[in-house]
């Protein structure tokens, strides 16, 4: 671990910087966009860097920022921050024209990353540290708007619909190796402001359409095929498929109908529903996706209707760096106390959502340590922040100080935890699995 001494020089240069950062979280929640349409969000990020003359590039997967520090030869660490925001339309911040909000506090996460990003840049910092450290605000975590993102890979604008993927693809991971990004948690899974360990859910996404024959839904019903009977069967024949989960697998899946109709007075001709496959390993994701389709054939069979099946790869699941998490922990504790750190056990899931950590978590050592200082639900409608500093001077202050700890005496650390991982994945192998979960179906029921 480094010394007190170089501690309190890098704890006090975060909060130099802090209050700045939170000032500009605040205008991020004002703005808040969804993923590939964080514009201002992605200004807000690129204003900070050339204000404090940190060299970036832009634009990559739409709107994602990368800035390197650059210390000297040596390992590279990507602290990460997600631009994006979820869509929560009864919550009271919710921007009127769009229902956009940061219930999932990813501003905190940008607001920790610039502070970050200036006191490792600060002179006295700088000459701790070998290597480099890549501050990238990657566009588009939350897997949503399926619609739009299919729009946009129809225009070769994206080929991935999960931000971090689309960089990867990019090549913007390609020399990092180590990544850390901190995320809030709500009431429910947090019992201590800082939580480490802890792995999540992956999934695959679903866009499926029903089409049937529109007829006078009073006058000639029998002339008609009722697209949504048939989308109430196949939601039925998944609902039965449900004892057939295990509980160890964690699946989760979870439709929704994004239109059910046109005109109350004609048999419905077209249906949509998005949906989630979500499962702790890949092979339980696949049986459960097998099952999926199989209902929404049911469906359409039923009442003769057509079913547009389109499988979209999501996330895998987290795996975190066991030795990775431990220096997270260990400055943690000694940043807060004991009693203010909680460790996930390593086997246990703690997390049934999903993120595109996941996906990096296969590739490099990676983690996601878990923050408070925020209120309610994770993406529900009370979620909010109810303290500033601890949701961004603490995760950014345990942040650098870890970052520190990786990168000083020669960058040790960062180089025995880069020998120690096994990737599951190489980059080209893990774009392949992507693209082959990616599929159209058409059956004529
Ligand atoms: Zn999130």
């Amino acid at each position: 671990m480094i010394n007190q001494e170089m501690k309190s020089i890098v704890t006090s240069a975060v909060k130099k910087y802090s209050c700045l950062a939170i000032e500009v979280a605040k205008q991020i929640a004002k703005n808040a966009e969804t993923g590939y349409k964080e514009y201002k969000t992605s200004k807000l990020v690129k204003d900070w860097f050339t204000h404090y003359e940190i060299p970036f590039s832009d634009n990559l997967g739409i709107t994602g920022v990368r800035a390197n520090l650059n210390f000297s030869d040596g390992p590279n660490i990507a602290m990460l921050g997600e631009l994006d925001s979820l869509v929560v339309p009864s919550h009271p911040d919710a921007r009127s024209e769009t229902s956009a909000v940061h219930a999932c506090g990813h501003h905190i996460q940008i607001g920790a990353l610039l502070a970050v990003a200036c006191a490792l840049n600060e002179p006295e910092v700088r000459k701790m540290m070998t290597g480099n450290v890549s501050m990238i605000a990657v566009p588009a975590e939350e897997f949503i708007e399926i619609g739009f993102r299919q729009a946009l890979k129809d225009s070769n604008a994206i080929e991935f619909f999960g931000g971090k993927q689309e960089l990867v693809k990019l090549g913007v991971f390609d020399d990092v190796d180590i990544a850390l990004l901190t995320h809030a948690t709500g009431d429910t899974i947090n019992d201590r402001p800082i939580m480490v360990g802890g792995r999540s859910n992956g999934h695959l996404a679903k866009e499926v359409r029903y089409i049937g024959k529109s007829a006078h839904a009073g006058a000639a019903p029998h002339q008609g095929i009722n697209a949504l009977n048939a989308a109430n069967i196949a939601l039925a024949a998944i609902n039965a498929n449900r004892e057939t989960f295990l509980d160890s697998d964690s699946i989760r899946v979870h439709p929704i109908i994004t239109k059910g109709g046109d005109v109350v007075n004609a048999v419905p001709e077209e249906v949509r529903i998005e949906m989630y496959v979500r499962g702790r390993n890949i092979d339980a994701i696949l049986d459960a996706n097998r099952k999926v389709d199989n209902s929404l054939k049911a469906g359409a069979m039923a009442l003769g209707a057509t079913v547009e099946i389109r499988t979209i790869p999501g996330y895998l699941p987290l795996e975190p760096d066991f030795k990775l998490s431990s220096i997270f922990k260990e400055n943690a504790i000694d940043y807060l106390g004991t009693e203010n750190v909680g460790v996930v056990p390593p086997n246990s899931l703690n997390n049934s959502g999903s993120t595109d950590m996941g996906d990096l978590s296969w590739m490099m050592p990676t983690i996601q340590p878990y923050t408070h200082g925020v209120s309610g639900q994770i993406h529900g409608d009370d979620f909010e922040i109810n303290d500033w500093d601890s949701a961004i001077t603490t995760p950014a202050a345990i942040s650098a100080i870890t970052i520190v700890d990786l990168l000083s005496n020669n960058g040790g650390k960062a180089k025995e935890i880069m020998k120690n991982f096994k990737p599951r994945f190489l980059k080209e192998e893990y774009l392949s699995m992507l693209r082959s979960i990616s599929k159209f179906e058409s059956f004529q029921g």
